[in-house]
């Protein structure tokens, strides 16, 4: 499950293998700073910071907040996933054994089958901090601490399998990381009575699809277009078409054909191997290859003008590419070259429909090709994803752990439409983070039967409302605005200033400004968004065209995604965006000229925003049933240098992940808990009347003559039904320091 072209050294460093004492228990003094932050003396954002950077440096990647892990990019192998951590994990409480991937990964499935509920582990963290490698990990932890039966076998391999497929198509080389998932992903694994993966689905979002047709300098396109380019055979590059990989406009223009530490020949092999094991058969792999090269060549495709109409138009520069493309696609050549370089309009309604075919300019038929290059791209993604799901479907219901690997909050330079939708889930995910920490913390506190005095946090359900509230949010606003025909990111940009003149998430940026933004101000702090390109992004359309050309294909995969309706929860008629979109339909007005904007079968269309937003709901949904555990991925430096910590860079992912506010929800009442029989497990032997053994019998009792002969003050502790609760850390300093003296 390494990633592609890898390999993990599983070999033992000493200085990171947990040394456990005679009673199975960790010594405290073997560690650097506090394992758990909730045990700081100080507690701020420095000693926090400070804390995480001395642990790095002596290669202590894991720390925790509670029940939530931090995990610092170590951007070296530490050799701390080999079976014998696996064995040292498995069936052990946290607090027996330092903070590790895999305590949360035993923890989720322990609870899981205890408890019988659903699990989640939800990891955020900047690109390049280690989300991916660290969901990898804990789906070889949960594979390789389940079953082995035949069934099971098979499973576990798809599952596993489903990786390095969904990571051929789905990851590339970005500045920030040489294997960069540019995609969110939902895995959650079903398991059968006895404990054992049974099934599982992916839910994939948003794929970055304008990487096929355009990368940054010293970036890639998708791992794949590599991987077939220098892993397929001579009979294959004469069936593909492939030509040089510095023939392709859409891979040399950004001067990277090679990523460290990433090898496509073999990843290929793994890419193919992979499509096996998930129930792709050759004929589906050809048809996919076939697809590829056609988007490779569609790259090409040159116009030249045509002025010999009223309306300026376009000829494809190129016959033979074209029939070229044509072939591969199964589609016939000149219905190809018509669809790039001209348009159907269709206006009227019921008997008085009729159409007409416009020329495209060539700026419009260099839209379109790319367009067309990135919907069947999307559309090939898409259709993997079902067919992995198919593999690994399972029919009965069962209780499931999702691992949730998703690009967390993005502050870059200029921030588009693609970041508001990458922040937006980061806030939901914000929001679902503190409601279930508070209410956990809540409830054990009702159980337990303690007093406790809640503190105030930020809450940043306004900000959410701010985007996805109906009828008035920013999404809402969006779509309405698509709809208007006149509708243009001006106008939304005037909308949204008027609409949240006065909300205290929202800024509008001063007009004398060059730039067109508006401001949000996030959990994680202020992002200025430009506007350009919201309307064009969210409306997201492919013309009619394409859509029928390829519906028309003789490749039946072509045809089928293209044919294929994702299921969206059915609009919401109260909302403002539909009732403009009546008051569209009958004002004359609109008649006259929103025809073109919206099709005439009078269905809206769906935006990728309001898509967006319905994935979204449905995570949450899914997540909300769920016993959370957390994963925060930190990204230490840049340069990708082993053990290296960047301070500035460090603290600024701090705050973008809320861990301080973490941090003080859970310092917010009491810093340790723990049953009274784990308690006098541990401290038994630091009491005069507890020691050499506690044969009270009666743990809580044992507890109660503990904290009186250490005569620590009566409001630093609570004496709960199963647990025993401290206020501050410093009793527990005292308690560890005896502890360790008598052993
Ligand atoms: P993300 O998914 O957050 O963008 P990745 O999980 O792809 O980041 O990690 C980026 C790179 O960092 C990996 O390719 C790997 O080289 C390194 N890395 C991440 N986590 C670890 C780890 N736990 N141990 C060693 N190297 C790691
Ligand atoms: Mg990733």
């Amino acid at each position: 499950m390494a990633s592609k072209g890898k390999t993990t050294t599983t070999t033992s460093t000493t200085s990171h293998a947990p040394t456990t004492s005679s009673t199975g228990l960790r010594p405290v003094n073997n560690s650097v700073g506090v394992d758990d932050l909730v045990m700081l003396t100080e507690v701020s954002e420095n000693s926090l910071n400070g804390n995480l950077q001395k642990r790095y440096k002596e290669g202590l990647i894991y720390t925790s907040i509670g029940p939530v892990l931090i995990s610092c990019n170590p951007y070296k192998q530490l050799g701390i996933y080999g079976k014998e951590y696996i064995d040292l994990y498995k069936g052990k409480h946290e607090f027996e054994i330092p903070p590790h991937i895999y305590s949360v990964a035993d923890k989720a499935y322990r609870a899981l089958k205890s408890e019988h509920e659903n699990q989640c582990i939800i990891i955020s963290g900047e690109s390049g901090a280690g989300k991916t490698e660290a969901s990898k990990y804990i789906m070889q932890y949960i594979a390789s601490i389940t079953g082995s039966s035949q069934d099971v076998e098979r499973v576990k391999n798809q599952i596993l399998e489903s990786n390095p497929l969904l990571e051929a198509f789905g990851n590339a080389k970005t500045l920030r990381n040489n294997n960069s998932s540019r995609f969110g992903k939902y895995m959650e694994i079903q398991f059968n009575y006895i404990g054992d993966p049974e099934g599982g689905k992916i839910t994939n979002y948003l794929l970055e699809k304008s990487r096929v047709v355009k990368q940054t300098t010293g970036e890639r396109n998708f791992h794949i277009f590599y991987q077939l380019l220098s892993g397929s055979s001579p009979e294959e590059r004469e069936l593909y078409k492939l030509l040089p990989i510095e023939q392709y406009n859409y891979l040399n223009k950004s001067r990277a054909y090679t990523a460290d530490g990433i090898d496509d020949v073999a990843g290929f092999k793994a890419t193919r191997k992979a499509m096996k094991v998930v129930g792709i058969n050759e004929d589906e792999q050809k048809q996919i290859f076939k697809l590829l090269s056609a988007i490779m060549l569609i790259g090409n495709i040159s116009f030249n003008p045509d002025n010999s109409g009223k309306t300026p138009g376009s000829t494809a520069a190129d016959r033979q590419l074209i029939s070229t493309i044509a072939a591969l696609m199964g589609v016939e050549n000149d219905l190809l070259e018509q669809a790039l370089i001209s348009r159907v309009i269709t206006t009227g309604q019921g008997a008085r429909v009729s159409s007409y075919r416009v020329p495209q300019s060539v700026e419009q038929a260099l839209y379109a090709r790319d367009a067309f290059a990135k919907a069947i791209y999307s559309k090939v993604f898409d259709w993997l994803v079902r067919t992995i799901n198919k593999s690994i479907e399972v029919k009965t219901k069962g209780k499931v752990i999702g691992v949730l690997d998703i690009y967390g909050f993005e502050i870059f330079e200029n921030n588009s439409f693609e970041q508001f939708c990458i922040n937006y889930v980061n806030e939901t995910l914000q929001q679902i983070f503190i409601d279930l920490t508070l209410k956990t913390e809540q409830e054990e506190y009702v159980t337990e039967g303690i007093k406790w005095v809640p503190v105030d946090y930020v809450n940043n359900k306004a900000c959410v409302e701010l985007i996805e509230k109906k009828p008035f949010g920013i999404l809402a606003l969006l779509d309405e605005e698509c709809l208007f025909p006149e509708g243009n990111d001006n106008s939304l940009l005037e909308k949204l200033g008027k609409h949240f003149a006065s909300h205290s998430h929202y800024s509008k940026v001063p007009l004398t400004s060059k730039v067109s933004q508006f401001i949000i101000n996030h959990y994680a702090g202020k992002v200025h968004y430009t506007i350009d390109g919201f309307l064009d992004k969210n409306r997201d359309t492919l013309f009619n065209d394409l859509v029928s050309l390829a519906t028309s294909s003789s490749l039946s995969l072509l045809s089928e995604i293209f044919q294929y309706q994702p299921v969206v929860e059915e609009l919401d008629p109260t909302t403002e965006s539909s009732k403009a979109y009546d008051r569209l339909k009958k004002s004359g007005f609109a008649n006259q000229q929103a025809k073109n904007a919206i099709p005439t079968d009078k269905k809206r269309p769906i935006t990728a925003g309001f898509q967006f937003k319905t994935q979204v709901t449905a995570l949450l949904k899914s997540l909300y049933s769920c016993n959370p555990h957390y994963i925060r991925c930190i990204k230490p430096n840049e340069v990708k240098r082993a053990l290296d910590w960047d301070s500035d860079k460090s603290a600024q992912q701090v705050k973008y992940l809320g861990l301080f506010e973490n941090l003080l929800v859970r310092r917010a009442g009491f810093c340790y808990r723990q049953t009274y029989a784990k308690f006098m497990r541990r401290y038994y032997m630091i009491g005069k009347k507890t020691w050499p053994k506690w044969e009270g019998g009666d743990a809580k009792r044992g507890a109660e003559l503990l904290l009186e002969e250490l005569a620590i003050p009566a409001g630093e502790y609570q004496f709960g039904v199963n647990k025993i609760f401290i206020r501050n850390p410093q009793p527990l300093f005292q308690m560890e320091e005896k502890r360790n003296q008598r052993m």
